[in-house]
């Protein structure tokens, strides 16, 4: 067994709510955040991408990083537009001050279901980095890995090599889909130390807010779930007390056996919740 990591670095995920107030409320809830010193909020991006859509994205990432003074990732998704306004984005965010982002294709969008790259846009992510990284070479580039596989993915070697395009392009770390069965990250990390791919690896775990949401979620992203957690949630109340200890029990086994082998970079995606994120960062804190 690896020994403890010195120290526990964490970033948290929050998504911008649709309407002012619940803007002010994610203000609230980041600010909870900031009593821990998460090393990173990162903001996520719907990718349909319209423009009162980047304005309404690019605002939140501002008004986060100004009342909160932490560093904000902006994710940034490049699928359905054109690299011009896929620059034009970063730019935005560059003259904001922002220095980290995640760099996503984003979900497909198409009738047919499949990716077509925009006729004018990056054909794909290790592109969209490569430009990033050539106009801003400080600017800090996340991009997303799958250590169950992407859904898309035909091979387990396709994903690999994919992984290791956007790395090869530029990327600084890799944010992981989020996973249940820690063995499972820690597979593929050894798969990919394996081929020699050396980077930042931040496994990204979902607390489960609601049992039966996060299974439905978790097929989408084809994410395991083993099944002693559904005897675990078993007719247990998503809204009652039993529910979020549970969650916190599973959350703190996952990280209790990343850290034991040597994982000391954790992402969340927090799901705009307070209560199990700042539990968990209390506990992290406390025993880390
Ligand atoms: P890519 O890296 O380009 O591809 C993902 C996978 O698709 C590859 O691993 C590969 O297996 C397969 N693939 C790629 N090219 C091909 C090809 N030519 N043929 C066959 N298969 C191929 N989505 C949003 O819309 N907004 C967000 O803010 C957002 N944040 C995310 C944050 C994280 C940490 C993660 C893990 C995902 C996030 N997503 C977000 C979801 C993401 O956009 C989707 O998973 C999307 O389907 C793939 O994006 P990607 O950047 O991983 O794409």
């Amino acid at each position: 067994m690896n020994a403890l990591p010195d120290h526990i670095h964490f970033s948290l995920e929050v998504f911008p709510p649709k309407t002012e107030k619940g803007v002010q409320k994610l203000m609230e809830t980041v600010s909870a955040y900031t009593a821990f010193d998460p090393s990173i909020i990162t903001v996520t991006f719907g990718a349909g991408g319209a423009e009162d859509a980047l304005l309404y994205h690019r605002d939140v990432v501002r008004r986060i990083a100004h009342a909160t003074h932490l560093p904000v990732a902006a994710h940034i998704t490049c699928a359905n537009r054109s690299c011009a306004e896929v620059d034009a984005a970063i730019d935005g965010f560059w003259e904001d001050g922002v220095r980290y982002i995640v760099a996503l294709r984003g979900d497909i969008l198409t009738p047919d279901g499949l990716y077509h790259p925009h006729p004018e846009g990056y054909f794909m992510v290790p592109d969209f980095v490569a430009a990033v990284k050539k106009r801003y070479p400080a600017m800090q580039v996340f991009v997303a890995g799958y250590p169950e596989g992407h859904p898309e993915s035909p091979t387990e070697d396709f994903d690999f090599v994919h992984l290791q395009r956007k790395i090869d392009a530029g990327a600084d770390g890799v944010l992981t889909q989020f996973f249940f069965d820690p063995d499972i990250f820690l597979r593929w990390r050894d798969k990919l130390e394996a081929r020699g791919m050396r980077t930042l690896l931040v496994p990204g775990l979902l607390p489960i807010l609601n049992f039966q949401k996060t299974c439905a979620l978790a097929q989408k992203c084809r994410a395991q779930v083993p099944s002693f957690l559904a005897q675990m949630f078993d007719g247990v109340d998503p809204d009652g007390l039993d529910h979020k200890l549970l969650a916190m029990n599973v959350l703190s086994h996952q990280i209790t056996r990343l850290i034991e082998n040597g994982v000391s970079h954790f992402h969340f995606y927090t799901m705009n919740d307070t209560l199990l994120t700042r539990h968990l960062c209390v506990w992290l804190r406390a025993a880390y």
